[in-house]
């Protein structure tokens, strides 16, 4: 206990207050509301509609020719496996360490994941991916928690095996490697628009690609009613002679009124992703040199957006990775511990889908029994990251130093 009688710091935030959605948004949403045509394909006249435009937008920011946005960032994965051709009972491999959509994804279409390693920094194994790549033909890489691998060395080791890549960048809309944005290595990349990702409309997502076939075929899978003329930032209608007779309809658009809120978003994304990569580093600048915590290093080629903020209590018993979690939890700091033996509120880990069967993995699972994960959402300043990283700092010590 404090000596001077000084009573410790408390943080009063909330981590999952999210900032409001701009004005502007909110002016386009009611407009929509106004016309009362929100399915994406009612539109009048020569009129483009919200979201064949954001579609267009997103397409831009990207870089990339198209971009087809959807119902979720769950829904954007198991469109993009279905438009690669992954059939019922093939084996697709993904990640151990994720969130549950990426491995649902691929139980969606009736295909197994085949779990891949993760490493100390937090990123999948590409040893281990090297020596599994003959078992797949797909990859559903996904960068959990903003952390991207050597992606060079991914596609290398992909290019080698002829496995095609889908990237899941719900946690890295905005980030590069090496100057190349996220989701623009692999055939597909994946986006949510889900309330705690890097744009917000509640529920979303988008699909990109560069490949003529596969975007024809998600536009169709989406559920098109044949209407895909009207989409922007897809393939000419030619393209869709070859698949559209044989894509089944699988709805899961995209309405007018979300695109309204997240066009005016997508203009503020750089900055936000700027944002957040300022808090991520006050709190790591707080974290740095306390003993007994690992700080996940972030290689020069990696430009991240630093929304959420993960450390690794290595090898710590878990009562003591516990009374961690649950001293700053009484000084309002929030952490999830990504390791716990039994899931709570979310899984990530993959001995929690034990309807994908999986051998032990004895390597990955001392780094997941260490992971420990803040959100960083905007409604933080630069102060509470700071008081933040006091708080976490203080307690990791004080459980450290009494073990
Ligand atoms: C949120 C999330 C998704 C997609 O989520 P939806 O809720 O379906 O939009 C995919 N992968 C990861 C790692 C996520 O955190």
């Amino acid at each position: 206990m404090d000596q001077n009688n000084t009573p410790p710091e408390i943080f009063t935030g909330s981590f999952t207050q999210q900032e409001p959605i701009p004005e502007e948004g909110i002016d386009a949403a009611v407009a929509v509301m106004r016309t009362g045509r929100l399915h994406r394909y009612n539109v009048k006249g020569e009129e483009a509609g919200e979201v064949a435009l954001l579609e267009q937008e997103f397409a831009v920011a990207m870089g990339v020719k198209y971009c087809l946005a959807v119902a979720s960032g769950g829904y954007a994965m198991t469109t993009a496996l279905r438009a690669l051709g992954v059939k019922p009972g093939d084996r697709v491999l993904s990640n151990a360490f994720t969130l549950a959509p990426v491995p649902g994804a691929i139980a969606a279409v009736g295909a197994v994941p085949v779990f891949v390693g993760v490493t100390e920094a937090l990123t999948i194994d590409l040893d281990d991916l090297e020596a599994k790549a003959d078992q797949a033909s797909v990859l559903l890489l996904s960068h959990m928690r903003g952390h991207i691998c050597d992606m060079n060395r991914l596609m290398a080791i992909c290019a080698r095996h002829d496995v095609r890549v889908i990237e899941d960048c719900a946690h890295t809309m905005g980030a590069r490697w090496r100057g190349r944005l996220s989701g623009t290595d692999g055939v597909i990349g994946c986006y949510s628009t889900q309330t705690y990702k890097h744009m917000n409309s509640g529920e979303g997502g988008f699909l990109i690609t560069d490949d003529d076939q596969v975007m024809a075929r998600a536009v169709m899978l989406s559920g098109s009613y044949m209407l895909y003329p009207r989409h922007l930032a897809a393939p000419p209608p030619d393209v869709f002679e070859a698949v559209k007779y044989d894509t089944p309809n699988i709805s899961g658009r995209m309405d007018h009124l979300r695109a309204a809120i997240l066009r005016p978003q997508l203009r503020l994304l750089d900055q936000k992703c700027k944002a957040w990569t300022e808090r991520y580093r006050v709190v790591e600048d707080g974290l740095r040199h306390c003993p007994g915590l690992h700080l996940i290093p972030r290689p020069a080629e990696e430009e991240f957006v630093g929304s959420s903020f993960q450390f690794l209590l290595l090898d710590w018993a878990a009562p003591r990775v516990r009374e961690v979690v649950s001293r700053c939890a009484a000084r309002g700091v929030e952490l999830k511990w990504f390791g716990a033996p039994e899931p709570a509120g979310f899984t990530s880990r993959y001995d929690s889908w034990r309807y994908a069967p999986s051998a032990p993995m004895p390597a990955s699972d001392r780094i997941l029994a260490g992971i420990l994960d803040m959100r960083l959402p905007l409604t933080f300043s630069l102060e509470d990251c700071a008081l933040l990283a006091r708080i976490i700092r203080a307690e990791v010590s004080a459980v450290h130093q009494a073990a």
